[in-house]
């Protein structure tokens, strides 16, 4: 992918596009790397990943499940909901039995992965190396999460390295400190920069390859012009990228989109997160996956168990339409997720 009027450093290759994110290669293969370490279970879990994600064979249960612990965030910015929202702390949170609960009904069923993916910022919560490592022990063969890693200390690092996460990803964007602070405001790049630093020598101490380590840069037009210094600078340092899309989550949210979008994945093919995987919010809600357009798409309630919400007929007729239907029939909230780069 060449987009006009940019050209990749060292000729960094897209290994994989999706409908919002586009994937560079750092080192390798991430998924090669994966399989070195994780083995034949892994291997066997992303050809069931592969047959869900081409509609071609719906698993007995959610391949991925996403955690959302609690709805809190340190920052505030611009790119998320988050940034709107006012008043109190939200104290309602999944407790770590329950969450254990679900991994259990999980791993029984063929659950692969967990994450901690929602509307939140994971290392907000203190729990989340003791639930990877039950996790791991439980079978499940990934652990993964991004962070905007302003609590990755070092202590944190080496905490989630021995619990077996597998894979950590960073937001970033931004090399410069004027526009990483728009970006993210309330934040520090230097702390960042340095967390993530940490993180690596941490793993190198542990001698592990994982977790694996990606960078996220979210391509709006306060960020354009940093996108391939920020790749220069940390190409031979982590283990892959990722280029993320702007999606205005509201009528209320900035306009951010940026003058070249080429550098972006175009939306193509299908929706197939309802086939893959489910998010568990803070508040017990289900949804059918952790696009900010798709908190709306509720499909019950966590106490219902997460197979039978899997195998009830409100996810089936999502997945009906996701895979049948024009795009004018979609949920609204799908409506407007496939169509992020029209605006
Ligand atoms: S909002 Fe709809 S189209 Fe977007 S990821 Fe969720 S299920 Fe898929």
């Amino acid at each position: 992918m060449t987009p006009s009027g940019l050209t990749a450093p060292s000729a960094i290759p897209v290994f994989s596009d999706s409908r919002n994110v586009s994937k560079f290669l750092a080192k390798g293969d991430p998924l090669e790397l994966l399989a070195q370490e994780l083995g034949p279970k892994f291997l066997d879990y992303r050809k069931r990943w592969d047959l869900a994600k081409s509609f071609k064979r719906i698993p007995p249960f959610p391949l991925h499940v996403d955690y959302e612990i609690k709805s809190l965030c340190n920052l505030r910015c611009p790119i998320c909901p988050m940034a709107t929202r006012k008043g109190p702390q939200n104290p309602i949170s999944l407790s770590v039995t329950r969450i254990k609960e679900l991994i259990d009904e999980g791993t029984q069923y063929g659950q692969a992965s967990m994450g901690f993916g929602g509307l939140w910022e994971p290392l907000m919560s203190n729990d989340l190396p003791e639930l990877i490592a039950y996790g791991r022990e439980k079978g499940l063969v990934e652990a993964m999460f991004n962070t905007n890693g302003l609590l990755l200390t070092k202590n944190v690092s080496r905490d989630l390295i021995q619990a077996g996460l597998t894979r950590l990803m960073v937001s970033l964007d931004a090399v410069s400190p004027q526009t990483y602070a728009q970006m993210r405001p309330g934040s520090d790049l230097n702390q960042v920069e340095d967390n993530i630093l940490n993180f690596i020598a941490q793993r190198q101490k542990a001698k592990s390859r994982l977790p694996l380590l990606r960078l996220s840069f979210c391509l709006t037009k306060i960020n354009q012009s940093e996108l391939l210094p920020f790749l220069t600078r940390w190409e031979t340092k982590v283990d892959f990228f990722s280029l993320q899309s702007y999606g205005r989550f509201d009528d209320k949210a900035p306009a951010l989109f940026p003058d070249d979008s080429a550098y972006t994945a175009k939306p193509s093919g299908r929706c197939a997160q309802p086939f893959k995987r489910l998010l568990v919010r803070h508040d017990s809600q289900v949804l059918p996956c952790c696009d900010l357009s798709g908190l709306s798409l509720t499909l019950g309630h966590e106490s219902q168990g997460l197979r039978q919400i899997w195998n009830a007929p409100p996810i089936s007729k999502l997945r009906d339409k996701l895979k049948n239907s024009p795009l004018a029939d979609l949920p609204a909230a799908c409506q407007k997720c496939q169509s992020k780069f029209e605006a």
